[in-house]
């Protein structure tokens, strides 16, 4: 008889409960009451049919509740070998004690574990409900109903190591309708095997069918866009990557490729739409899809804070050598082992996000904003697994957001890493665009430069040119122009005399008995003697045209374009004369008593007939002789 209908306790299960109560107060200091509690375990096990387990209570479905959590209203019972049956179970009393927790955690053990329910209808109408096993996860799950009357129906014989279409409606996650007649009292009974040793945490649940749809319908849309803004982020990097061919968003793509195969399958709808006739790979695809995770983060991450060049090797090592750890502790998925690359890949996986954490952290702390958007993105994720956790450990409630904070938190760590890349993108491009600024800025100034150096280097060839082309065409000693200039100057005059028949007056002078004076006050003040007397017959040969030369030891020869009458251009050379006497440089050899000199000044009038250098030369040295002749300090002129 199964317990719900059972009303009396048992012959063992009494001797159970007082062999209990020994072992419990076997303790020296406890030796003293020990009679007196037995006595009293006996009185009450005797006196009022208690049982030495717990009885079931019967939950009762006729209320209208939409959602009932069952955690707390049923019984469990360990079934190390896996071997009891419902007949075995309904057959002979089993240590079955009443659950104390929100949810069922069996974690890592070989055994099955057996839950039952008991469920009363105390209206008087038909009630249907959906039980929920909360996960769509675990490997093996026997539902049984065990009614009052017929006994127990056909079991329902699920869970994901069996193939999808067993379950009575095809949901990811699965669930047992259950009818109960007016007044009707059941049992459920579930055996939850795990396929190695690692069972799902469980929160089991019952529900008005309609309200279970539209959970369902909720919870599914609101994966829907979960997943919808994975697939988006997941497409956008990949075609960034495509375009860029940075490595940065490959390794991202394939991180939330991993992210979203892992997550998909986690949930049940990769079973439910993608393998439903494959079990083994549905569970073989579980911690694949967690390695691959923590193995592209790594590979992104190490990327993505440049970590070999910008912490210590250490923490670069650590993370690259966790990813491949973590890669490598999934091999034993191939041969049909689940619970062990969970054992394995675990440690791993929590050395490297710690030294992830470390890494990033001291990114952040030197100032690097790819190391911020982590810091935050991961800091979300992380805050989502720890409640994640926490809640399967029972040790937060269940609620909206304990339950949805993984998906949230991991939907803004995609999306603010996301965010991150194209941040450093950015960043890559603005440096980029201001190393090329930079570049023209300074090539553009060294142009300049460049510039003013060649045109100040002209200038100063021009000028050093203009001075060799002036020192070539000047006596040193008067500044005047030298006897070669004057060859060339007095061909042209000449010639442009003749051929434009402009009036042209060409003058010869010649220093009165300077050998005299040499020879009184020696030969550096005759060279004074020549340098003033060039500089003072210069200093008034101002009008364009008139050129000033010297043309032998202390002779000069000037030439000047004029208009005027003779008698004219007489009465200026002769004003020249004077006022180089008038300069009064003292020459006691020279009757004056000053320095003179003497001119022989010629005039080629218009229309006068065609001469050359010769000729004319010759007349004006002439007419300089005529005027040393004459007495010296003199002009004597011809017109020709
Ligand atoms: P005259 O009045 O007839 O011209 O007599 P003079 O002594 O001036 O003529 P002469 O031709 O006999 O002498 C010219 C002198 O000019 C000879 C030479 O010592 C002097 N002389 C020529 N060139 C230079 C020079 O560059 N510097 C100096 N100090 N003397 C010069
Ligand atoms: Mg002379
Ligand atoms: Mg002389």
């Amino acid at each position: 008889m199964h317990a719900l209908f059972s009303k009396k306790p048992s012959k063992l299960r009494l001797i159970c409960v007082v062999a209990w109560m020994k072992g419990l107060l076997c303790t020296k200091w406890q030796k003293t009451s020990m009679a007196l509690l037995r006595s009293i375990v006996l009185l009450l096990a005797a006196g009022t049919a208690l049982n030495a387990y717990p009885a079931l209570n019967a939950v009762d479905v006729a209320n209208n509740q939409s959602e009932l959590a069952l955690s707390r209203q049923l019984q469990i019972l360990e079934d190390p070998s896996g071997q009891l049956t419902l007949g075995t179970l309904l057959a002979e009393p089993q240590a079955w004690r009443n659950n104390a927790t929100d949810s069922l955690n069996f974690g890592f053990s070989r055994s099955a574990w057996w839950v039952r329910i008991g469920l009363r209808n105390t209206s008087n109408t038909t009630v249907t409900k959906v039980l929920d096993l909360g996960t769509p996860l675990e490997d093996e799950v026997d539902m049984h109903i065990v009614r009052a009357d017929n006994g127990s129906e056909k079991p329902v014989l699920t869970g994901d190591r069996r193939p999808f279409n067993t379950r009575p409606i095809l949901m990811r996650i699965p669930n047992l309708p259950i009818v109960l007649g007016p007044g009707e009292q059941l049992e459920v009974y579930l055996k939850l095997a795990a396929h190695d040793g690692l069972h799902e945490p469980i929160v089991l649940k019952l529900w008005k069918p309609n309200a279970y749809a539209t959970q369902m319908q909720t919870e599914t849309t609101v994966l829907g866009i979960y997943y919808g803004a994975l697939i988006t982020v997941l497409l956008y990097n990949l075609f960034l990557y495509i375009s860029t061919q940075d490595r940065g968003f490959g390794f991202y793509t394939l991180y939330i490729t991993a992210f979203f195969v892992w997550s998909f399958t986690f949930r049940g709808f990769a079973f439910q739409y993608w393998w439903p006739d494959s079990p083994v790979l549905n569970n073989q695809i579980l911690p694949l899809g967690a390695a691959a995770c923590f193995f592209t983060f790594g590979l992104f991450i190490t990327h993505y804070l440049d970590t070999r060049h910008s912490v210590a090797p250490w923490l670069h090592n650590t993370l690259i050598g966790t990813a491949w750890g973590s890669l490598l502790s999934v091999t034993p998925a191939f041969f049909n082992f689940y619970a062990l690359p969970f054992v394995l890949s675990t440690p791993l996986e929590i050395v490297m996000m710690g030294v992830a954490m470390i890494a990033g952290v001291d990114l952040m702390r030197r100032g690097s904003k790819p190391a911020r958007y982590y810091l935050i993105a991961f800091t979300l994720l992380a805050v989502g697994v720890v409640l994640y956790y926490l809640r399967v450990l029972d040790l937060v409630p269940s609620n909206a957001i304990t339950e949805n904070f993984l998906q949230i938190g991991s939907a803004l760590e995609v999306l603010l890493l996301a965010f991150g890349l194209a941040d450093q993108m950015n960043t890559l491009k603005a440096d980029k665009l201001k190393a090329e600024r930079e570049a023209l800025a300074s090539q553009t100034a060294l142009n300049n430069e460049l510039e003013i150096l060649v045109s100040s280097r002209t200038t100063a060839l021009e000028s050093a040119n203009q001075r060799l082309a002036n020192l070539a065409i000047t006596d040193a000693l008067t500044g005047a122009y030298n006897r070669r200039h004057f060859d060339t100057c007095f061909e042209l005059e000449v010639a442009r005399h003749s051929r434009h028949q402009t009036p042209l007056a060409f003058c010869l002078l010649d220093i009165d008995n300077f050998k005299r004076y040499n020879d009184h006050y020696g030969h550096p003040a005759g060279d004074e003697v020549l340098k003033q007397t060039s500089k003072a017959l210069r200093g008034l040969l101002n009008r364009t045209g008139d050129q000033f030369f010297r043309v032998g030891g202390e002779e000069f020869a000037f030439v000047l374009t004029v208009d005027e009458p003779l008698e004219k251009v007489h009465a200026f050379v002769d004003h020249l004369r004077l006022a180089l006497e008038r300069l009064s440089l003292p020459h006691t050899g020279n009757p004056a008593g000053v320095i003179t000199a003497s001119f022989g000044l010629v005039l080629l009038q218009k229309n006068s007939p065609t001469t050359s250098t010769t000729a004319v030369y010759a007349l004006a040295d002439k007419l300089l002789y005529d005027a040393k002749h004459a007495g010296r300090n003199r002009v004597v002129c011809q017109a020709f």
